[in-house]
């Protein structure tokens, strides 16, 4: 482990960190160059108004369970600030509004943040460069395996599929020593902290998945320490139960893990105890996350386009009341209608069952994908931008997947992974009988014109 704190240039007087999705202090490079070159620093976070309002998909894009774990998270980095004699500034502003006080109240002459796969976070961050022309702005990898200037491709080559992009990327090493600041400058004298008034925190999320770096590391240790990494592979396609697979998502999605500190204690873990297919198979599926975050880097706003990445021309439409059923777990499918219902008690379904129903919501039921996937951003405990509409993109067949749209065969999953029908009857998954359709197309020309591209 680097501790470079004690290497500090004061560059800068008066630095901003803005965290968004490196909820954490282990491991945070970003943080450690902001920790090095400023003489006080502010620790900020941004909650957007934005984000409790309804979307152009008419969902929010934080609903209770993702918002209840972010809160934990928050306090919890909170808590790990304060032990190093900093403060955390919750703000429930826009970013650009927010940022822009703070940068006037404090003379802010620096700002730092971690690289972000979000086009409009992206976006969000060069409006500010170009607002703040005199102030220095810098970034650094925190949420991927690779930086960029590390991948055997330019981000504007980078392969069209999966196995190309592994093929390309397995041969490099990854460095998998943390990077941490250990101490960190103060914030500005005399700032007042006042909490603002959040919207209230609805749900607990504590049985299952629990917000924070102190959480996550203990999960990480937990998971480690057990046997469970030896069965992932023959596992992972369950469709309930905690010890199935890593659960590792919603801490990875908000940055109080890094993806680093799992490869560390995976590379431990095969050192030490076994190294076998099922502990490949982890670093595989995190492949895959890495490979959407560079998707996403790549294509930008066309993450969130109906014809994809690839500007693939596809036939879709919108009918509103399949979509509620489908949202509601109320279809003529009941093993698609368990895992909504599972999602909706609890913001977590497993990888399998986001398989089938995203490609129920595509091929049984004609509806355009990106309702299906603003859905999910609205009720994932670990909603991950990059993981989310590119996974759902290569479902519909429009994104990294040189095989075009996947269909399950929703009969046939039944009798894989759910046989005697347990997790569809646990879910009270019946099948709704009767029209999928009780809105007339005639009823529709204004969801029509609202959802164009
Ligand atoms: P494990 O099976 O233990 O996998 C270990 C880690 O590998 C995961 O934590 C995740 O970081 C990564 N991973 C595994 N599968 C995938 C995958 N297909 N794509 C990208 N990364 C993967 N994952 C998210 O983190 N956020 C999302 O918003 C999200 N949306 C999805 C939407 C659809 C339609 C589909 C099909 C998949 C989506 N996934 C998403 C990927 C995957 O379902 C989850 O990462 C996984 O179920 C999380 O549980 P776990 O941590 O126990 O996964």
């Amino acid at each position: 482990m680097l501790d470079q704190s004690n290497q500090r240039p004061s560059g800068f007087h008066t630095g901003l960190y803005w965290f968004t999705n490196d909820l954490r202090i282990e491991d945070n490079r970003a943080l450690l160059q902001a920790a090095e070159q400023t003489q006080q620093l502010l620790c900020v976070y941004l909650v957007d108004p934005a984000w409790f309002a309804p979307n152009r998909y008419g969902q929010k894009t934080m609903g209770q369970y993702r918002w209840s774990f972010l809160y934990a998270s928050l306090v919890d980095l909170e808590k790990s600030l304060n032990a190093l004699g900093q403060k955390l500034l919750i703000v429930f502003d826009s970013p650009l509004d927010g940022l822009g006080a703070l940068i006037a109240q404090y003379k802010v002459d620096a700002i730092f943040r971690s690289q972000n796969a979000g086009f409009y976070e992206n976006k969000h961050w060069q409006l500010l460069q170009q607002r703040y022309q005199m102030l220095h702005f810098e970034e650094a990898a925190t949420h991927t395996m690779f930086a960029e200037s590390s991948l055997p491709f330019a981000l504007e080559d980078l392969p069209g599929s999966f196995s190309k992009f592994r093929r390309r990327v397995e041969p490099l090493d990854i460095d998998t020593r943390l990077v941490t600041a250990k101490s960190l400058p103060p914030p500005p004298w005399g700032a007042r902290w006042p909490r603002p008034n959040l919207p209230p925190v609805e749900v607990k999320t504590s049985s299952m998945f629990r917000g924070g770096a102190s959480h996550a590391e203990k999960h990480l240790a937990q998971y480690f320490g057990s046997r469970l990494p030896s069965s992932y592979k023959e596992v992972r396609n369950a469709l309930e139960g905690w010890e199935y697979s890593t659960k590792f998502s919603p801490w990875l999605a908000d940055g109080s893990i890094s993806v680093r500190q799992i490869l560390q204690a995976l590379n431990d873990y095969e050192a030490n105890v076994e190294a076998n297919d099922s502990t490949y198979w982890i670093y595989f599926e995190l492949l895959w996350r890495e490979y959407f975050q560079w998707f996403a880097h790549a294509y930008g706003v066309k993450l969130f386009n109906k014809d994809g990445a690839k500007s693939q021309k596809i036939l879709t439409s919108f009918y509103p009341e399949r979509f509620q059923r489908w949202c509601q777990g109320n279809t003529p499918y009941p093993l698609v209608n368990a895992c909504m219902k599972q999602l909706n008690a609890t913001g977590y379904m497993s990888n399998r069952g986001r398989q089938i129903v995203a490609s129920c919501l595509v091929n049984e039921l004609s509806v355009d994908w990106r309702y299906g996937a603003a859905y999910f951003e609205q009720q994932l405990v670990d909603y991950d931008v990059g993981s989310n509409w590119g996974n759902w993109q290569y479902l519909a067949g429009v994104g990294a997947d040189p095989r075009g749209q996947r269909h399950f065969d929703i009969a046939k999953q039944t009798a894989i992974y759910d046989p005697q029908n347990t997790f569809i009857n646990n879910w009270g998954g019946q099948a709704h009988t009767g029209s999928m359709d009780a809105v007339d197309y005639a009823d529709w020309p204004i969801d029509q014109r609202r959802h164009k591209d």
